[in-house]
């Protein structure tokens, strides 16, 4: 396993030709913690999340994943220093199995001893996912291809997960189940990097929590703080 390592953040910029989609943005991912990024469509959340994986033209002071500088790692090899990546949307193969599924994200592994140790753990998170191993990706409902996609990133076995929306197009009762599996990861000691639009769901889940405003960091601080904070709720719970 990857022992987890401390993610440092400084000044990242991304620039699509002339428009600018994040600006100066820094944060600091402890190990074993959980940091949210919430803010409106556009902030600039996935942009930060895909150049944090070398999926996005970047530019950055330093990121760093403890001693290793990030921004030497194209994006081929981020999932071999441990860092996990469920992408907006899920992107499950709909037409293998879940099975399938699960066993592409076990791609980067070298060896094959730990595979299938690894497939009993992500079935022991999912037991959905292990009832129906052997059903097209395509059949399952929403929140169970939200599980499915998390689960194909832990087949890496990640010391970081980076997840983009996990809850989008979810109902309600479904979100508390991305909650639930978030807070069962957050148990095994993974760092989480969580981008949501659904504030309530980032504050439940994490410690510490930035809001993205036109690509930069409106506010930071712990969770339990911002969800008090009178322009937080009125602009992202609607209260
Ligand atoms: P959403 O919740 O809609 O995903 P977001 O906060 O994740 O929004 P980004 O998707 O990172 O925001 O987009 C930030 C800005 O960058 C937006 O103005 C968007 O139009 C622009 N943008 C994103 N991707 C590209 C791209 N490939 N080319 C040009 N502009 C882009």
């Amino acid at each position: 396993d990857v022992a987890p390592e401390r993610l440092q953040v400084e000044g990242l910029t991304v620039r699509y030709g002339g428009v600018v989609a994040v600006d100066g943005v820094s944060f600091i991912l402890e190990p074993g913690q959980c940091l949210g990024i919430i803010g409106a469509n556009g902030a600039g959340k996935t942009s930060t999340l895909r150049a944090l994986m070398g999926l996005a033209p970047r530019a950055c002071a330093s990121m760093k994943l403890g001693e290793v500088d990030l921004m030497q790692v194209n994006a081929r090899d981020v999932v071999r220093h441990g860092i996990g990546y469920v992408p907006e949307g899920r992107h499950v193969f709909g037409g293998l199995t879940v099975r399938d599924n699960l066993d592409l994200g076990a791609y980067s592994r070298k060896r094959n001893a730990r595979r299938k140790a690894t497939f009993d753990e992500v079935y022991e998170l999912f037991p959905v996912l292990s009832d129906m191993s052997n059903r097209l990706a395509g059949t399952l409902s929403g929140g169970q291809q939200q599980m499915l996609a998390i689960g194909r990133a832990m087949m890496s076995e990640p010391s970081i997960l980076v997840l983009d929306e996990p809850s989008m197009g979810l109902s309600p009762k479904l979100v508390g189940e991305v909650l639930a599996s978030l807070n069962r990861l957050r148990e095994r000691g993974l760092s989480l990097l969580l981008v949501e639009q659904n504030a309530w769901l980032t504050f439940e889940a994490t410690e510490r929590c930035l809001v993205l405003e036109n690509g930069s960091v409106a506010l930071e601080g712990p969770s339990a703080d911002l969800r008090h904070d009178a322009g937080v709720r009125q602009l992202y719970l609607g209260l």
